[in-house]
């Protein structure tokens, strides 16, 4: 029996979670108990999976005990607990930690799970790329390991179990391209949050449904490929695959290129992770290939796109500057989604506020909450003064 923790119980990746639990419980019962969840502030939402799975622990993250209401909805063997403070603790009576937080918010998670020794089902990227050398000393604990959940990056686990890490000649990301794709630098000054959020293949949450659309989620997963993997940054590359069935490949010395595919949905690599090293005894996303299916590729159109080539730049200066332009990102994108700023003003503001980024290395978590404090004041002046243009 496998026993599970699910941070942000009730966003997208949280949601499937529990599809993929419920599948795998109906094949073989009782293989997976759900121990714990953490919700930011949807009490009611976490009352009720807490009654469905008989969960024992509830962490509300966004709200202080004083906020609460009864936990009376609750059932009685739960512990409820408000606060920041205990995503802290997570790992202590899980097998595996499922991190579906959005944002820096997720780090807490990221190393409460690796510090206990436990498997983290990693959806939170942006904790392992804002924090990548304090992630990796955690993982460094015995028993710890990452399970990657982001889809290209679980392709990639999957396609490196098909050769020696040495014979490895480059890592592949695909990318739908996102709903402009295709957009001239004129249709794009017109796009709205709508726009932004009517991704052409993937239904996710809002910040990363934005993050697509700009390429900054590609950046950010090239940074986080190179954290999870140990590739260089020559060697990963990105191309552009509209139909998202091909999640990602690994290209091996011999010429040979191994890839990973199926139907877009993230129970697969939820799935995978809740499972690994075994294969999930529930099916998702199994291709029909009775039915026709093309497969395109193209180039990135980078000089559109720049939040892309950003990433790569922050990604090899290292040190504190993925968790600057992450957090730069966070703000950013918030600005959008709250309509003070247009689509395409979206990467001119994340070039400015890298430009103003003074290397820092990252020694202790402290230096990545300063990074991040310190990235978001200065990106809200810039934002500040874009809006009196
Ligand atoms: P979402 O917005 O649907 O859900 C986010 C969850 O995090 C919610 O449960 C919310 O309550 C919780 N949360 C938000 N702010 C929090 C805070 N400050 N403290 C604690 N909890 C907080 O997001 P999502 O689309 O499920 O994405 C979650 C993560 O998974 C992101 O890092 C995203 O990049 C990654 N991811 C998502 C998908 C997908 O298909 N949705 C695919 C790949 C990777
Ligand atoms: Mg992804």
């Amino acid at each position: 029996m496998t026993r599970v923790f699910v941070a942000g119980a009730t966003g997208s990746i949280g949601q499937q979670t529990f599809d993929v639990i419920d599948a795998v419980n109906d094949r073989a019962p009782g293989s997976i108990e759900v121990v714990g969840i953490s919700v930011n502030s949807s009490v009611g939402d976490a009352a009720l999976i807490a009654k469905k799975y008989n969960v024992g622990l509830v962490i509300v993250a966004g709200l202080n005990s004083s906020d609460a209401g009864s936990s009376e909805s609750f059932p009685t063997r739960c512990e409820v607990v408000y606060g920041t403070d205990a995503l802290d603790n997570v790992g202590e009576q899980a097998d595996v930690v499922v991190n579906g937080i959005v944002g820096f918010a997720g780090l807490s998670v990221t190393l409460s799970a690796l510090r206990s020794g436990k498997r983290l089902a990693l959806a939170n990227k942006e904790s392992l790329v804002a924090a990548g050398p304090i992630v990796a000393s955690a993982r460094a604990t015995p028993g710890a390991e990452i399970v990657p959940v982001d889809s290209e990056h679980c392709a990639i686990h999957q396609c490196l179990r098909s050769g020696q890490r040495s014979e490895v000649a480059s890592l592949v990301l695909t990318s739908s391209g996102g709903p402009f794709r295709t957009y001239s630098p004129a249709q794009l000054q017109a796009v709205t949050v709508a726009d932004a959020l009517n991704h052409p293949t993937w239904s996710m949450g809002p910040k990363i449904t934005v993050d697509s659309s700009t390429l900054m989620n590609k950046g950010l997963e090239v940074i986080e490929a190179h954290e999870l993997f140990g590739f260089s940054y020559d060697m990963i590359n990105v191309v552009v695959h509209p139909q998202s069935i091909v999640h990602s490949m690994v290209g091996y010395r011999d010429g040979s290129t191994i890839a990973q595919l199926s139907m877009p949905t993230m129970c697969g690599p939820i799935g995978y992770a809740l499972g690994y090293p075994d294969r999930s005894v529930a099916s998702f996303g199994a291709i029909d290939w009775s039915q026709p299916l093309g497969l395109t590729f193209e180039a990135p159109r980078r000089e559109v796109f720049g939040a892309l080539d950003l990433a790569y730049e922050a990604g090899r200066r290292g040190g504190g500057a993925p968790a600057w332009l992450n957090a730069a990102n966070e703000v950013i994108v918030d600005g959008f989604l709250q309509n003070q700023l247009t689509w395409d003003s979206i990467a001119p503001l994340l070039t400015e506020a890298l430009a103003q980024y003074a290397d820092v290395s990252l020694v202790t978590p402290s230096d990545v909450l300063d990074v991040d404090r310190h990235a978001r004041a200065v990106t809200a002046e810039l934002i500040a003064k874009w809006s009196r243009r």
